[in-house]
């Protein structure tokens, strides 16, 4: 048995063969072919190059049209160096002997055909260098696309590997059929990651090197609260494991029993605890009657899962049924926030040294106005008569806010005039995840309705540790004591504008920190689904005073060691 240690992102346990995919179109990761089944992967690199064929031709027939035969000939140029039986026999080479998939093996013929031509001199010849692995790269989408067809015409359910945690790699699959994954790299706080909790999906990365010690189909088994990835586990070990998952579905079962308990401290106060969703499927995975509403609606994902910008009528639809399924509970609807790892495909923005640092969130939609007007009317046409609240991200000044009270304005202005029927007063509130804003919240929070605290990016920017790089995985801390105090510093602003907060980064799914949260003045939590019950069932087990008790305990502290001493003993006591 082997048994690798990554680190823990999103709970649970899962077993089952793995299954290793390329998430992005930029990454080409390898691994291992069993020998019975190298025909089947000789078979998926002909589907490929058939699928390329195929796509060239169709390229070819579009440019022809529009501009003409004689821009439309490299294509052929291309189809032609697709047919040249010398470099297929050196990729059927390389799979045969090797034992490695196609996309390994072609890239490997890429990289010498560009080794090759790029030793000789001449701008000509590396430009015809070039040309010629050109082709081969709509063969390494096609294998991707055959991929996940064959995929997901079956009837498998596996456990996806792949070499980063992306939004894409949580979507490459029906729900149903994922039952983990495994990352070599990734954040515990990249959206990849939070994908992963909100679906429930157990979920590990920090796995330098795995793929190539992967076999397509061979067994897992994934432990999401430990971090462990064993690699065909011995029988015993399957026995253990899985006797583990009934003592863990047991658990759950009996905090699912009381989940419908409201979250009252044992003296008689009232914490809220919503949750964070992307889509109308989340349903499936909660009962409302259990939340205190949707705390965040990621609206982007509404975005990514479109080949274009998603209509006025469209995001109408779907808002509308958000605000119908929770029936009468408040949904806060965030604004569009793409940018950094959120890429639209078809909004394509110059590649930015520092995509986190750049152009993002309310920067995208400011800027674009078209955007926030046509996200805002939809918004407002289906909060008509229902609890719609507005939140927006990365906010970093009061000229941000100002100008968006001035679309939204104009929008409301303009669905008046076309006689739609829209609320007086939609709360609108500010996420807090740029930390100048801490600085200046007094006069912030003066110009908002509520504010909810995104730690996801606050910690990445307090500590400047980006969220979704393994290399500084270790110093990106949520329980460091500059976090803890930057929380307690907006709960007690707030308070003092008697403005709600909340706290909606993902930091607050643990219960140890719901309750210091709880302890410091928020207002509510709002967590992927499958944590409410564990923080409903931890807020009633405590007393106000217990929670502040807990709060002055961190808030003392002065290194992250002695925070998460703190927390652990909490969670301890939670737990007896
Ligand atoms: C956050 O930053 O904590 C947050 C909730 O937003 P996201 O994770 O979507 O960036
Ligand atoms: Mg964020």
């Amino acid at each position: 048995m082997r048994l690798v240690q990554g680190t823990a992102v999103s709970p649970g346990l899962a077993l089952a063969p793995v299954h290793v995919v390329r998430a992005s179109p930029a990454e080409v990761p390898t691994w291992s072919i069993p020998e019975d089944e190298v025909v089947r992967e000789l078979d998926r690199l002909k589907r490929a190059l058939d699928e390329a064929r195929a796509e060239l031709a169709a390229r070819q027939r579009v440019v022809a049209t529009e501009t003409g035969e004689k821009d439309a000939e490299i294509f052929g140029v291309h189809r032609m160096i697709l047919s040249d039986p010398g470099a297929l026999a050196q990729v059927q080479r390389t799979i045969r002997e090797e034992r490695i998939n196609s996309e390994a093996a072609v890239q490997a013929l890429v990289r010498r055909m560009e080794q090759t031509l790029g030793k000789l001199e001449g701008s000509s010849v590396r430009n015809y260098a070039a040309d010629l692995s050109e082709p081969w790269r709509y063969v390494l989408d096609a294998l991707m696309r055959v991929e996940r067809e064959t995929l997901a015409s079956g009837e498998t359910r596996v456990i996806l590997a792949a070499a980063e945690l992306t939004p894409a790699l949580m979507t490459y699959l029906p729900r149903e059929r994922l039952l983990g994954v495994v990352t070599e790299a990734g954040g515990r706080f990249s959206h990849g990651a939070v994908l992963a909790r909100s679906f429930g999906i157990p979920c590990v990365v920090g796995l330098p090197q795995l793929l190539g010690r992967l076999e397509q189909g061979m067994l897992l088994a994934v432990d999401g609260e430990r971090g462990h990835v064993q690699l065909r586990p011995a029988e015993a070990d399957v026995r253990e494991f899985e006797e583990r998952r009934e003592r863990r579905a047991a658990r759950v079962e009996v905090l699912s029993r009381v989940a419908g308990e409201p979250a009252v401290t044992t003296d008689g106060h009232r914490f809220g605890v919503q949750v964070n969703i992307e889509s109308v499927r989340d349903f499936d995975t909660f009962d409302r009657r259990h939340t205190d509403g949707v705390g965040l609606l990621r609206t982007e994902f509404l975005y990514l899962e479109r080949p274009q910008f998603p209509s006025e009528d469209e995001q109408f639809r779907l808002y509308r049924r958000v605000l119908e399924r929770m029936d009468g509970q408040p949904v806060t609807l965030r604004t569009l926030d793409i940018g950094g790892d959120k890429r639209l495909p078809y909004f394509k923005t110059p590649p930015e040294p520092n995509p986190a640092l750049g152009w993002r969130g309310i920067r995208i939609t400011l800027q674009w106005q078209d955007l926030m007007q046509v996200q805002l009317r939809a918004a407002l046409r289906a909060g008509a008569g229902r609890p719609l609240r507005i939140l927006l991200p990365m906010v970093s000044s009061i000229e941000e806010i100002e100008l968006t009270h001035r679309i939204f304005d104009s929008a409301r202005a303009s669905l008046v005039a076309q006689g739609h029927d829209v609320e007086r007063e939609v709360p609108v509130g500010m996420m807090i995840e740029v930390p100048s804003v801490l600085f200046t919240l007094e006069h912030l929070v003066k110009h908002v309705d509520f504010v909810s605290v995104g730690t996801n990016d606050l910690v990445q920017y307090l500590l400047a540790a980006d969220r979704d790089n393994p290399w500084v995985a270790r110093l990106y801390e949520p329980q460091h004591p500059a976090v803890m105090r930057a929380l307690a510093h907006v709960a007690r602003v707030s308070n003092a504008a008697r403005k709600p907060c909340a706290v909606c980064g993902d930091i607050a799914d643990d219960p140890a920190i719901a309750l210091f949260l709880l302890g410091v003045g928020f207002d509510s939590v709002s967590v992927a689904p499958n944590f409410v019950a564990e923080i409903k069932y931890a807020v009633r087990r405590t007393s106000r005073a217990d929670a502040r008790a807990l709060a002055d305990a961190v808030l003392a502290c002065d290194d992250c060691e002695s925070v998460r001493r703190t927390l652990a003993d909490a969670r301890a006591r939670l737990q007896s």
